[in-house]
């Protein structure tokens, strides 16, 4: 095709992502609220005027109010003009990888405008909520399975299975090291279908991102989670007390146990999965200490917490902030899509 004319296609290709991406920053808001996706006008949430068509302008309304409400100067975060760029270069560039840098595919053009906003809808939900939405890894797994018949020389069916089933038990273990919970799995299962064995390009990718993320944030936090730790401690500690003084439930002497616990939306919450219960001299009494942790500990969002008990003294709390890992396995997800085979055969030549 001439020059020009894939100038004009990447140009709309840009343009359809921002007008998509706009269109995910309500699917973003509302879906996990269950409210409607169509019927209800888009209005400001700080003075409630209904925004006009030129206010929702993608990108560009943004860019033109510099970020502020036209009729109240409320500021919007920039991260409804985020997901409408990020939507748009990968429209753009999904183009140009399929259709101009190497010859047209208009399957994988296809794919690509649903796999991305998909992607986008996932990481910004678990980034607001700690989980990922049933729904994106179904859409996953369903672009894999149709992959299957449009793309039957790319890889095979059963390669397909065999990476979903390794997939499978590589996350048996990463769960139980910690950091990863089911929504990734269920994530990955669906990613494994569409990718195949380039899924491991993706996985190894966002684990990477995600372990260099986790480590920033483990240090930048580290203030926050030792005095949370603290003020956990002290309230543990006056209920042990309570226990021991009224004999309700208490650890046997020479024995220990520990308690896990989490916040959640910034509740608290024990979850009582005592390591042995066996150690435990009558029964605790579980619902004072969560009351009490939910009265006292209000401004943690999320994280989990393990409370070391040794005998008749509460030997250690350990807090930690939760981290998510949907974004990170995200972009692996995406890099796989657009260079998995490059990276996998890279990696089989160093051998
Ligand atoms: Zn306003």
């Amino acid at each position: 095709m001439p020059i020009a004319v894939n100038v004009v296609y990447a140009v709309l290709a840009f343009i359809l992502g921002s007008v998509i991406g706009s269109f995910l920053n309500v699917v973003i808001l509302r879906t996990p609220e269950k409210m409607s996706i169509v019927t209800e006008p888009s209005h400001c949430f700080s003075c409630g005027h209904r925004l006009a068509w030129y206010d929702m302008f993608p990108i560009f309304s943004y860019l033109l109010l510099r970020g502020r409400c036209r009729y109240c100067g409320e500021k919007f975060s920039p991260r409804y003009m985020i997901v409408e760029l990020m939507t748009a270069v990968l429209y753009c560039f999904s183009y140009l990888m399929f259709a101009v840098f190497q010859p047209a595919d208009w399957w994988k053009i296809a794919f690509s405008a649903v796999l991305f906003p998909v992607l986008i809808v996932l990481s910004m939900i678990d980034i607001d909520r700690f989980e990922i939405p049933y729904w994106c890894s179904a859409v996953m797994a369903a672009l894999g399975i149709a992959a299957i018949f449009v793309f039957p020389n790319d890889i095979v069916w059963y390669e397909r299975l065999i990476a979903m089933g390794v997939i499978l038990i590589l996350f048996a273990v990463l769960v139980l090291i910690g950091g990863m919970g089911g929504g990734d799995l269920q994530l990955m299962l669906g990613a494994s279908l569409l990718l195949g064995y380039r899924v491991f390009a993706g996985l190894l990718v966002g684990i990477i991102c995600g372990a260099v993320y986790g480590s920033i944030k483990k240090f930048r936090d580290r203030n926050a989670e030792k005095e949370l730790s603290e003020r956990i401690f002290k309230l543990v500690n006056k209920w042990y007390e309570d226990q021991l003084d009224n004999g309700v439930g208490f650890v046997t002497d020479g024995k220990s146990d520990i308690i896990v616990g989490s916040i959640s939306d910034g509740a608290p919450d024990i979850e009582w999965e005592f390591l042995d219960e066996k150690v435990w001299q009558g029964l605790p009494d579980k619902s004072a200490l969560s009351r009490m942790l939910r009265e006292k500990i209000t401004d943690e969002r999320e994280g989990g917490f393990k409370i070391h008990i040794s005998g008749d003294r509460v030997a250690k709390v350990k807090y930690s902030r939760r981290m998510v890992f949907g974004p990170f396995l995200a972009v692996g997800i995406a890099v796989s899509w657009f260079a998995g085979s490059y990276i996998v055969n890279w990696y089989a030549s160093l051998f």
